[in-house]
């Protein structure tokens, strides 16, 4: 391993809080697909991040709104109107599944998470929730109770009250029905597992969702955070069964790069909730609303959910022709792919980032996650595919365990 001396990296180790394990790397810049070190190396990005940049890095049409709306206005609470947020209202409500039609912007995923736990009790009188396992909903004390995986939940002991909240088995229609109750506020769940190994539900699955949240009362929230805005090939994932909710969490990619989060639902729904009941400063400033008029333009003009769908096609079909015995699975929709490994994919991460320059992400510790975007090119998936293969090929088990060590707890690094 080279030792590196960078004052940047110097600096981040030094000061950062500790919970990221940093790679040994400093990042300069990005333009579509590509992102660049100090070092002028280049990479082909698959991380994105995590999935944020589905339009492609620093998108023409967002830096120029951002440039005009910084030098314009930046600031503007909630209570006061602006009209690049009427504008982003507009836009994004154009977007949505029909009947999603009121809006509460946020920040991020987590907070928009939140958002959603707060009008889920409101909208129906009622506390209790259904979350799947291997579900990942954000890393705030209230996200956290709908996130399954104990390790991100264990260090906060009893500060992570989720006694009501019961897990199912993501894709089990028998045990969701028995789950859901007339005492459950919502039915909470991700159409493509992120975290949780890149899984994508059945349509089946999603259509008795909806069907047995209406039975009972109880509100379908769809998490959309990482498989909205293009990602799988549709504006949204629910689109591929048809399934409309009665809210979405929304966020990564909504504003091309720029911090976002929104909680989206029905009226009858944002009528229960009081006025005051929830707030945020940030929320719905005029430059990320900018940002995201512009995304949210830029993906309809560019038809950026069809390129994903035809791209991810075509990774996942070079993929699966790859035949390595290393290899389980090549699973999910659009450009949200997950190949599983038979074996800890950390040291392939390792290889394909430090040899090959191609950041991807584990999504579980076996799982290799591929989230490029959109406008990434066939070329460059060639290029992904090729360096994937010999990486699967290159890394013998015994540089297997030195890569090991080297990316120790990378698999742990899941940072979203
Ligand atoms: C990323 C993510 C979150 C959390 O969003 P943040 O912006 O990191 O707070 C929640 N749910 C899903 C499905 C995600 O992918």
């Amino acid at each position: 391993m080279t030792s590196t001396h960078s004052k940047w990296l110097d600096a981040e180790l030094k000061y950062d809080s500790g919970v990221y394990n940093k790679h040994e790397v400093v990042m300069v810049r990005g333009q579509g697909a590509q992102v660049w070190d100090e070092n002028g190396k280049a990479y082909i990005d698959c991380v994105v991040g995590y999935g944020v940049a589905t339009i492609g890095h620093s998108h023409p049409d967002v830096v120029k709104a951002v440039q005009e709306q910084a030098a314009r206005l930046m600031v503007m609470p909630q209570t006061l109107p602006n009209d690049k947020r009427a504008e982003f209202l507009q836009e994004l409500v154009s977007v949505l599944p029909q009947g999603l039609e009121r809006v509460f912007l946020c920040n991020s995923g987590t907070e928009a998470m939140e958002a959603a736990k707060k009008f889920a009790i409101t909208g129906t009188g009622r506390k209790r929730f259904v979350s799947m396992k291997r579900g990942f909903s954000g890393r705030s004390l209230g996200a956290l109770a709908f996130t399954w995986e104990p390790k991100y939940r264990e260090p906060f002991g009893e500060a992570v009250d989720n006694r009501n909240v019961d897990f199912v088995t993501y894709g089990d229609i028998e045990g969701l029905r028995a789950a859901v109750t007339e005492e459950t506020a919502a039915v909470i769940l991700e159409p493509v597992q992120g975290e949780g190994g890149v899984r994508p539900a059945s349509p089946e699955f999603l259509q008795e969702a909806r069907r047995i949240t209406k039975e009972k009362g109880a509100l379908l929230i769809l998490d959309e955070i990482q498989t909205g805005f293009c990602r799988t090939g549709k504006m949204f994932a629910s689109e591929h069964s048809g399934v409309i909710p009665d809210g979405m969490t929304l966020a990564k990619a909504m504003a091309g790069g720029v911090p976002i989060g929104a909680f989206v639902m029905t009226q009858e729904v944002a009528n229960k909730m009081p006025s005051g009941g929830h707030g945020t400063t940030f929320g719905g400033n005029p430059l990320s609303m900018a940002a995201g008029v512009a995304a949210i333009r830029a993906m309809k003009r560019e038809g950026m959910a069809e390129q994903a769908r035809e791209k991810g096609e075509y990774m996942m079909e070079k993929l699966r022709a790859i035949g390595s015995p290393k290899i389980r699975e090549v699973r999910g929709l659009g450009l949200m792919i997950g190949v599983e490994l038979k074996e800890k994919s950390a040291p392939y991460i390792h290889a394909l980032e430090h040899d090959e320059g191609v950041l991807t992400l584990a999504a579980t510790p076996l799982v290799v996650r591929f989230l490029p975007p959109a406008t990434i090119t066939k070329e460059q998936i060639d290029q992904v595919v090729a360096a994937f293969e010999r990486v699967l090929k290159n890394v013998s088990p015994r540089e297997e365990r030195q890569a090991e060590l080297a990316a120790a707890n990378k698999e742990d690094a899941q940072t979203e």
